[in-house]
This record gives structure tokens, sequence and C-alpha cells, in this order.
């Protein structure tokens, strides 16, 4: 039996990680998260009781917490998914961006190379230090094309610019140390524990008490969507069966505007909860979902278009998405509607579903030429 420890755990994509590795392998999982606003031991409340399940509130930024992690966990798997992860947020405050997803990688990965030294030669040589990325580090595309593992870096917002400079971290420690690094970069995400401060979820939300439901700028920025599901079975093939050293993307093979996304979710919820007759949606006036959707003001350098090619994953690890966005969404839909207690759980500070990351009147933005 090893140990993998799985850093930001209790958020979204970690926490279907946690699940997935508990349900299909013997291994014990060692889960360092912060517990930031965006985590939640409810998301894993279902795996608390399990003994291989331990679960360490700490921060990847403090060097004394993961030195110490190493050193009672002797791990030999990281799976790194802890970051500070909302573009919106990281334009109002970029700083614990850099903090979090630049120093916390370092730490981590200082941290990696002092454990593998004590190891025994074998054990060594099974080790492995998996980052998980988005496709956001590549910029923006035009109409045509994907990002694949060669695209040229150009992050744009203070997120992606902090997951890319973890990203550049990750390599150069295969490189210089000869650490045995995975790096992974995955499109759009949904599904269920998906914190309400992100399109979809907070969509449904709004919908639900008859909110308007923000659509920034035109509507027409497109993303590729694939199910959390998908991209945690896609992480732990290339912990499998990736080669150090390498990147991997995934994506979801289901590319949307951002007006699409909302619209199938607005018809899922029809379908489940029918607008007409309910109180929320009468007091306002309004007859169907689609009717709440609202053009707001974009967001600052807003990235027109994210694809990415997952062709390399499924040749070489053997993987591809089995969620239909379709299907995906109405079971998102259906999900959030059945854990109405979780939703107010996470969403005890009240404020999450804010707008933000606008910049005021007079702050400069940089007009950007998309590829
Ligand atoms: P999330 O915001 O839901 O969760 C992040 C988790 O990290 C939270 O549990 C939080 O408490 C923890 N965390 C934050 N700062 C920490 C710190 N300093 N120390 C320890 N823990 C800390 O994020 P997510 O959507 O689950 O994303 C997980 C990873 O996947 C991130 O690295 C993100 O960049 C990447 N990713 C996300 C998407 C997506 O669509 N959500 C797509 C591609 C890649």
């Amino acid at each position: 039996m090893e140990t993998w420890v799985v850093t930001g755990g209790a958020g979204f994509i970690g926490a279907t990680v946690v699940r997935k590795v508990l349900a299909t392998t013997p291994h014990r999982v060692v889960v360092l998260d912060a517990l930031t606003y965006a985590g939640h031991r409810e998301n894993l409340e279902d795996v608390a009781k399990d003994p291989r399940y331990t679960f360490v509130h700490g921060d990847i930024a403090d060097r004394e917490t993961v030195e110490r992690v190493y050193r009672e966990h002797a791990p030999s798997a990281v799976l790194h998914l802890a970051a500070e992860t909302h573009v919106d947020r990281s334009i109002d405050g970029p700083r614990a961006f850099i903090r979090t997803n630049v120093h916390g990688t370092l730490e981590l990965l200082e941290g990696a190379r002092a454990h593998v030294a004590r190891l025994p030669k074998p054990e060594a040589e099974r080790f492995r230090f998996l980052a998980v990325s988005t496709d956001e580090v590549f910029g923006s595309l035009g109409p045509t094309g994907k990002f694949s593992e060669t695209s040229p870096y150009d992050p744009r917002s203070p997120y992606s610019a902090s997951k890319a400079a973890s990203d550049h971290l990750v390599s150069a420690y295969h490189e210089t140390y000869r650490l045995p690094t995975i790096l992974t970069n995955c499109s759009n995400n949904y599904g269920p524990f998906q914190f309400p401060e992100k399109l979809i979820p907070l969509a449904l939300l709004n919908a639900c008490e008859g909110k308007p439901i923000p659509l920034y700028g035109d509507g027409s920025n497109v993303r590729d969507w694939i199910h959390v599901e998908d991209h945690a079975e896609g992480i732990l093939a290339a912990l499998a069966r990736g080669r150090p050293g390498e990147r991997y993307g995934f994506g979801g093979d289901a590319e949307r505007t951002n007006r699409q996304v909302l619209e199938a979710l607005c018809d899922a919820l029809e379908a489940l909860r029918p607008a007409a007759g309910s109180p929320a949606m009468s007091s306002r006036g309004v007859q169907r979902y689609r009717d709440l959707v609202t053009l707001v003001a974009d967001r600052p350098g807003h990235d027109r278009r994210y694809a990415m090619d997952a062709s390399k994953a499924k040749r070489e690890l053997g993987w591809a998405p089995r969620h239909d966005f379709a299907a995906g969404i109405r079971s998102t839909v259906a999900w959030y509607l059945e854990h109405a207690a979780w939703c107010a759980a996470v969403l005890k500070s009240g404020s999450a579903r804010d707008r933000r990351g606008v910049l005021a009147a007079n702050e400069p933005t940089t007009k950007r030429e998309t590829r």
C-alpha cells in the first residue's frame, strides 16, 4: 500500500480525485489543504471515515508544514492541485495567487527533492510529482485550431500567469534535478462540488432564486468543457502511465460559447423544475430561466477561446472523456438541486456570488489582440 498526498483535496477537482483514488486503488490518501474560501471538508464527507484517508490542514506555501508532511507520510506520489483558481479574484488581488500558485509549488518541489534524496533507490525511482494545470497558460485562440502540449506560453491574467510560473518550475525541477515530474493542462471543468462562484454553479443558483444570470461581454467567448470525473480519470492515468518529464493535455471535446452553456443549463433546469409556477420567477414576471440571462460588463482581458487537443493523452495514456456535455450538464443540474444543504454550507460567507474582477473606470486596461 502506498501513500499519495493530494494538495487542494478539499476543492472541486481535488475532492473528486481523492474519492477516485480511494475507490479504485488500495492506497492511502493524505489531503493537504489550507481550507480557503474554496476548500471545504464537506466535499470529502463521504470518505471521512475511510481509515486510508488523512486530512492535514495546512498551507503549501509554508515550508515547515510541507516538510512535515513529506517526513511524516513519506508519499510515493504527490498530486498537486492546491491553487487560487478564480480569474476574477486574481484581477482584484493577484498577491494570493503568486503566493499559493508560485511559492506554494516551489515549496512542494523543494520538499519533494529532499524527500526523494532520503528514499532508497527503488522508492526514489517510483516517486512521482504530478502537477495539475490549466489550458489558460497558453493564452487565447482565434476561431480555429487547438492548444497542444507544445503550444507557446502566453498567459494573460494574473491567474494564468501564476499557473504558468508554476508549470515552468515543475519543468525546471525535472530538467535540473531529475525530479520525476508530470504536468497536465486541462480545459474548463464542470460537475458536482464546484464552488458557486464559477460560471455553471453560479448561474444555476441565481436561476433557482429568480436572479439575473450574468453573461460576460457578448457571451461569445468559447471554452472546451470537460466533466470533472473525466479530468480526475485523466490525472490518475497520467500518474499511472505518464512518462516523467512529459506533459499531457486533457479536454472534453465539447466547445461551447458561454451563451450556449447557460442556455443548456437553463433548459436542463426547466426540465427538472419548470420556471412557470415558481414563486421566485412569477414575482419577477419571468416565464423561462433563459429570460434571466443578462449581459454584463466583460472581464478585463477576457480570453476569447480555449480548446485543448487531447490526442496525446488518448494515444499514450489510453484515456478518453466519457461524458457527453448535454447529459453531463443535466446530471450536474440535478446534483445541485439535490444538494441545497451543501450549497448553503459552502456559501456561509454569502459574498461568493458577488461580481469581482471589474476594474474601476479610471483604471488602465491593456487592449489585447487575440491570436
Ligand atoms: P478550487 O478553487 O475548487 O480548490 C482549490 C483548493 O486548494 C481548495 O480546497 C483550497 O482550500 C486549496 N488551497 C488554496 N490555497 C491553498 C494553500 N496555500 N495551501 C493549501 N491549499 C490551498 O480549485 P479546482 O477548480 O478544484 O482546481 C484544482 C486545480 O486544477 C488547480 O490547480 C487549477 O488551477 C487546476 N485546473 C482547474 C480547472 C477548472 O476548470 N476548475 C481547469 C484546469 C485546471
